[in-house]
Parts: structure tokens; C-alpha cells; sequence
């Protein structure tokens, strides 16, 4: 069987930069570093920081006083910092810098009066976290179906801005709903989306025109690995999502002669690795790269980490 790896694939720089804001805070504070939510979404990395010493909870009350505490990548509500605050915790945010990016682009259109509607997931972490840091009431809306149902005067200044992991097809029909519906309407000059969903999106595109079946490297709750699987299905490859080897169904591969394997921008390569084991398990493979875009996107840590 010949299997094919997508590129770019796995991990972006945001969550590179996350993981190691939990092990430098490790090693330079000592253990037990608490981390509010899942660091990244994906149980692979947050068991292998548990076993370092990082403890992962979901509400700051859990965390005991002057405990470090480590904000995920995702971003957290302002209430949330002032919470932190209030308690005197030492935080290190690992917000990825292009989730504040989108809180501050939302604070802008806020502040020169435009009704706010964010373009995203109900309930998912980052969601929450954007629509915490912003001062006025955000539109959430997740489809087109939800701008037509939007009570607002068609004449209203808004302004709209969007989750970072969607999908960048399902972002332009609801961007061009939204322009169609209001007349007065401001986005941002280059879409939310970030670099590292977009490249992997377009990556499991062309890895789609080559394979029977994709299988996606990723956690259940990965909103970006996702995006990847539903893609995958949409261009008509039977496209799944696996957590790792274990999770792979032989009756997938029964007609397939080549498979594609990519992974969520939270998905480590080693689950990569896993998948072509337990693929190689079933029969002989062979493996290859598509050739696809180079990342080389860093992002700084935090100042208290990177002194002495
Ligand atoms: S997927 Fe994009 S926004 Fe999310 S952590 Fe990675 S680089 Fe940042």
C-alpha cells in the first residue's frame, strides 16, 4: 500500500510555543505547574506533560494560591485574567499570539461602535476566550443560516471576525452572507484564519487528488483537525479522524491502494508515526511526502521565561 503524508502537517507555531512555555516553566519554577484547560488539544501531549509534572485543570479555583499557572493556547475571558489577577497567581499566557491578534481586532471594532459578530463554534475554548476579552456584546453565528436569522438593522455598522481553526470555505460563504446582508460591514484586512489551518487545509487538498482514504491525525475535540477530516469528505475521499494507531479500522483500507495520512496543528508526529505502524501492521507500505508549502512561522516566549 502507498501512503502519502501530507505537508505541512501537525504541529504550528503556536502550539510549539505553548507545550514549551509547560517545560520551561518546569524546569525553571519546578514542579507542580497548574494549566488552565488542555494546553493543546490533544491527550498525547497533555499526558506527557502530566507526566513532567503539570497539573491541567479547568476553573482557576482549582488551582491552589501562588501556584504558576499556565493559560492554553486557546486564550482565556478577561474575567478569567482578572481572576488570576485578584488572586496574585503567576501566569505565563500561552495564548497563541494569533488568537490575541483577533481579540485585538475585536476590541477595535468595538471601540468605534460596531456591533461585534464573531463567526466561529459555540462552546469551543477559543470562542469563549474571544468573546470574553471583548468590552460589548459579540453575534455569534456558525453558518449561513445563523447571519439570516441575525436581528440586526441591514443598515447597522458591524464588523465581523472569526476563529482561527475553521474552515476557510465554510468562512467565505458566511463572510459573503454577511456582506450581502449588512451594508455598513468591516473584517479584518487579511481573514483570521490562521497560517497553519489554512496550509494544512490546502495540503489535505492535494494529498485528496492522490488517495482513497485520508486519515487524520488528531483529537476528537481538535477544531482544527476537523476541519481537516470534514475537507477530506467534502472533496469525496472517505476521510477519518484517529487519535492514534490504536484507533485505525482495517475495513477502512479494504479497497484502498493509497492513503493519506495528515495531522491537526495539535497532533505530534510521533501519532503520525503510530498510524503508519499500525498501517504497516496490516500489509507492506510504502511512505512519501507531497511536496507542500515550508513553515518556518516562530513565535517569541514570554519574557520571565527567556531571561537568565
Ligand atoms: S492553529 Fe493557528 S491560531 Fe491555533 S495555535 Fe496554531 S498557529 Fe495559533
Amino acid at each position: 500500500m502507498e501512503v502519502f503524508l501530507a505537508q505541512p502537517r501537525g504541529f504550528c507555531a503556536g502550539v510549539v510555543r505553548a507545550i514549551e512555555i509547560v517545560e520551561r516553566a518546569l524546569q525553571k519554577y519546578g514542579p507542580p505547574v497548574y494549566v488552565r484547560h488542555e494546553i493543546v488539544h490533544n491527550k498525547y501531549v497533555v499526558e506527557s506533560l502530566k507526566k513532567k509534572g503539570a497539573i491541567f485543570v479547568e476553573d482557576l479555583s482549582e488551582v491552589p494560591a501562588k501556584a504558576v499557572t499556565v493559560f492554553s493556547a486557546h486564550g482565556v475571558a478577561k474575567s478569567v485574567e482578572e481572576e488570576a489577577e485578584a488572586r496574585d497567581l503567576p501566569v505565563l499566557n500561552a495564548t497563541c499570539p494569533l488568537v490575541t491578534k483577533v481579540h485585538n481586532q475585536g476590541k477595535r471594532y468595538i471601540s468605534r461602535g460596531r456591533a461585534l459578530i464573531l463567526i466561529g463554534h459555540a462552546g469551543h475554548p477559543e470562542v469563549e476566550g474571544t468573546m470574553g476579552q471583548v468590552p460589548g456584546p459579540v453575534l455569534l453565528v456558525q453558518s449561513v443560516q445563523d447571519v439570516a436569522e441575525l436581528r440586526l438593522p441591514t443598515d447597522a455598522p458591524v464588523a465581523y471576525i472569526t476563529q482561527t481553526t475553521l474552515s476557510v470555505d465554510d468562512t467565505r460563504d458566511i463572510i459573503a452572507a454577511l456582506q450581502a446582508k449588512f451594508t455598513d460591514i468591516q473584517g479584518p484586512d487579511i481573514r483570521d484564519i490562521c497560517y497553519a489551518t489554512q496550509n494544512r487545509q490546502s495540503a489535505v487538498r492535494d494529498l485528496s487528488k492522490l488517495v482513497d482514504v485520508i486519515l487524520v491525525v488528531g483529537a476528537a475535540n481538535s477544531s482544527n483537525s476537523n476541519r481537516l477530516r470534514e475537507i477530506g469528505t467534502e472533496v469525496g475521499v472517505a476521510s477519518y479522524l484517529v487519535a492514534d494507531g490504536s484507533e485505525l479500522n482495517s475495513d477502512w483500507l479494504k479497497d484502498a491502494k493509497a492513503v493519506g495520512i495528515t495531522a491537526g496543528a495539535s497532533a505530534p508526529e510521533v501519532l503520525v508515526d503510530d498510524v503508519i505502524e499500525a498501517l504497516r501492521r496490516i500489509g507492506p507500505v510504502s511512505v512519501s511526502v507531497v511536496p507542500g508549502r515550508e513553515e518556518n512561522i516562530e513565535f517569541r516566549l514570554p519574557a520571565e521565561l527567556t531571561a537568565g
